[in-house]
């Protein structure tokens, strides 16, 4: 019997209410993360990917609410009232409430896109390293401190004696990244969720920082969502793709079979678009056409109809597509190509 799902977003709607209308950032987000394993949120800006992330740690704020579907976590150390299968909901715990706070951090941490804006200016990397770890584990400061210093050992901080004293600020951008992973650890966390963690950074320290995430996943086998733009990345790093297109799921599948053999237009634009060392040099880059629309006046049927080069008129401006399973393969696919069913209901 296949291993249940450290955890399992199902339906998940997150919207905005503001006063030109209701924005439906997130809408039936659905997909799973096996224990120890790396998925790739993958999608444009304004597709919805970072409010998934914010989504599952229950964070969202006002005006946007998680309005329905289920975010179902199986606790690996704190104490939740869970379900017949071991599950909690953290859809319905309270932001702000006990629960919710003991799980962020110490059963999910969270590496944020700009480390410099996470860490505080005012307190040394090691003494919010020590809160954060005092906050979970029952240690003195002597023994936080000594957990602290080992974090920054294992994530590549040279001297961690000497440099978890020094402020955030006075790090490189790189060591920076490294320090806010060594934070992230702190607790041992069972899901980690990266957010665009190396978009600040330049090409070299980007690989380096992926690659220590990838060493630290296989050692500390934990499950890791990556949310990225860049493709390039999620081929480094994920296991499983899931692809967003204005706050909904359209394709996704094991990472070789969605790199070998896209199914989904918008998957297929995308991987067209990155760019090759093979392209004819000074000819235009291959892109999608149009742009993403705005969250207001989203197109009837398909999201994607308006700038699809498969669009089926009568069909794909009408009817929504579901993600459905493509025969033959471990894909899912949220289009009409794949569909007929649904097209002839
Ligand atoms: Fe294109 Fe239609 Fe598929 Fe949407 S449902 S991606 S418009 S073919």
């Amino acid at each position: 019997m296949a291993e249940q799902p450290l955890l399992q977003v199902r339906d998940l709607k997150t919207y905005f209410t503001v006063r030109e209308g209701v924005v439906r950032a997130v809408d039936g987000v659905s997909f799973d993360v096996q224990a120890g394993q790396t998925v790739g949120i993958v999608g444009e800006s304004g597709c919805g990917k970072s409010i998934t992330m914010r989504s599952i740690l229950n964070i969202i704020r006002k005006p946007g609410a998680i309005v329905s579907g289920s975010i179902r976590y199986r606790p690996q150390k704190v104490k939740l009232k869970t379900d017949a299968e071991g599950y909690a909901d953290l859809a319905r715990l309270k932001s702000t409430g006990r629960d919710m706070r003991s799980v962020r951090g110490s059963e999910i941490a969270l590496i944020p896109q700009e480390p410099m804006v996470s860490f505080s200016a005012l307190h040394s990397v090691g003494n919010q390293m020590i809160e954060m770890i005092r906050l979970h584990q029952q240690v003195d400061h002597a023994t936080a401190r000594a957990i602290a210093i080992e974090k920054l050992r294992q994530v590549g901080v040279p001297a961690p004696e000497r440099r978890i004293d020094m402020f955030s600020w006075e790090l490189s951008g790189g060591l920076r990244q490294r320090a806010m992973i060594a934070l992230s650890l702190s607790c041992d966390p069972s899901l980690l969720i990266a957010d665009e963690p190396t978009t600040a950074l330049d090409v070299t320290t980007q690989a380096q920082i992926l690659n220590l995430m990838r060493r630290l996943q296989s050692e500390l086998g934990m499950a890791v969502i990556m949310i990225t733009h860049d493709l390039g990345v999620v081929a480094q790093v994920s296991d499983y793709v899931v692809v967003m297109y204005l706050g909904r799921v359209v394709e996704q599948g094991p990472v070789e079979q969605i790199f070998a053999d896209p199914k989904h237009p918008y998957t297929q634009a995308l991987l067209r678009s990155i760019p090759s060392m093979h392209s004819v040099t000074r000819s235009e880059l291959p892109s999608i056409r149009g742009s993403i629309p705005i969250p207001f006046n989203r197109p009837p049927g398909c999201p994607f109809h308006n700038r699809c080069d498969a669009y089926m008129p009568g069909v794909c401006n009408v009817h929504a597509p579901e993600l459905t399973p493509v025969p033959g393969t471990d894909q899912a696919v949220s289009c009409f190509l794949y569909d007929e069913v649904e097209v002839r209901a």
